[in-house]
């Protein structure tokens, strides 16, 4: 993750001379963190805003590097991050090791500055790269809100969490009303926009951070509220009904002012180890058919 421009390296090494000599050549243009134990540089590793990429020393007292970089790519929060081992030992076996266990690459001692700093560059660009598929990979390009992809991941994730704590979890699911009149009206574009401006002014209403609106289908919209009640979601569900009536969507429909409604399904779950997320959804669903049939701009749950 950067910070501002600048990408982030840490340095993990149980002899400061080595730190200092790689920190010196990099910091002009990295933000530089330092460990010397492994355990340190998990903890680091782990730190919001992450290090772009790590310069693990294979060679240290109690946790060696090979032990970190195994603990880093077993935890999915760290997995993501780069390794790069450096060390003194011009060693086939180690080296293999290293790679095996996901390092990107190797760097020996005594370090050649130019090289070391031309890796950098090319590895973090590669990390730019990839971080940037991955937030592609996740986000809807209409809307710029999660897409169902995202919504499926977190909505396991949270499922998960909230089985653990044995608090309920609760789903809304949204539908616009009559859309395809819209579209037919206003046409194609404006459709699209009003979807963008339905998708954002949910998304603003959402209060907890833990809350997650993603677009599900074309004029579908979920939404995750983790460790919270029926009553709770039924308060959030009829604040987002709401949001979108008073909403001006005449931006969206040729400047002439243009009511939009959702109706929108809503169930909440404590979840079980004998049941899966899709039964949450599968009862939203059902709520959000009822919605529809009582007559639409409305919560059922
Ligand atoms: P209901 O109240 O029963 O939900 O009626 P509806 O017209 O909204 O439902 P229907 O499922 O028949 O129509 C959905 C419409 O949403 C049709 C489709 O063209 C439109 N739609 C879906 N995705 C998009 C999109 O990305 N952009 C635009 N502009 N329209 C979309
Ligand atoms: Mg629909
Ligand atoms: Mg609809």
């Amino acid at each position: 993750m950067n910070l501002g421009n600048l990408s982030s390296i840490l340095i993990v090494d149980d002899v400061p001379t080595n730190i200092h000599v790689l920190a010196e050549a990099l910091r002009a243009d990295h933000h530089i963190r330092i460990a010397t134990n492994g355990p340190d540089a998990l903890d680091v590793a782990k730190q919001l805003p992450q290090p772009d990429l790590i310069l693990l020393d294979a060679m240290m007292p109690d946790m060696d590097g090979f032990e970190v970089c195994r603990r880093l790519k077993d935890a999915p929060e760290t997995q993501h991050i780069p390794v790069v081992f450096v060390t003194a030992k011009e060693d086939a076996v180690a080296e293999e090791q290293g790679l095996s266990l996901g390092a990107v690459d190797y760097i020996t001692k005594p370090f050649n500055l130019p090289i070391v700093r031309a890796r950098v560059r090319n590895y973090l660009a590669l990390k730019h790269k990839t971080d940037m598929l991955e937030s592609m990979a996740h986000i809807d390009s209409l809307t710029n809100i999660p897409n169902r992809r995202r919504f499926n991941e977190t909505l396991d994730v949270e499922w998960r969490r909230c089985l653990r704590a044995k608090v309920p979890l609760s789903l809304l699911m949204i539908d616009v009303d009559h859309f395809k009149a819209y579209n037919d009206h206003f046409g194609h574009g404006a459709g699209d926009i009003c979807l963008t401006t339905i998708a954002s002014t949910l998304a603003a209403e959402l209060a907890r951070p833990g809350d997650m609106v993603a677009r599900y289908g074309g004029e579908e919209f979920a939404v995750v509220l983790p460790e919270t009640d029926l009553e709770g979601a039924l308060q959030t569900a009829e604040r987002l009904r709401t949001a979108i009536i008073v909403k001006d969507f005449s931006k969206a429909a040729d400047g002439q002012s243009r009511s939009v409604t959702i109706s929108i399904g809503c169930a909440t779950i404590l979840p079980q180890d004998d049941l899966e997320s899709i039964a949450l959804i599968d009862a939203a669903d059902k709520k959000l058919y009822q919605a529809k049939a009582a007559g639409r701009n409305r919560v059922c749950a």
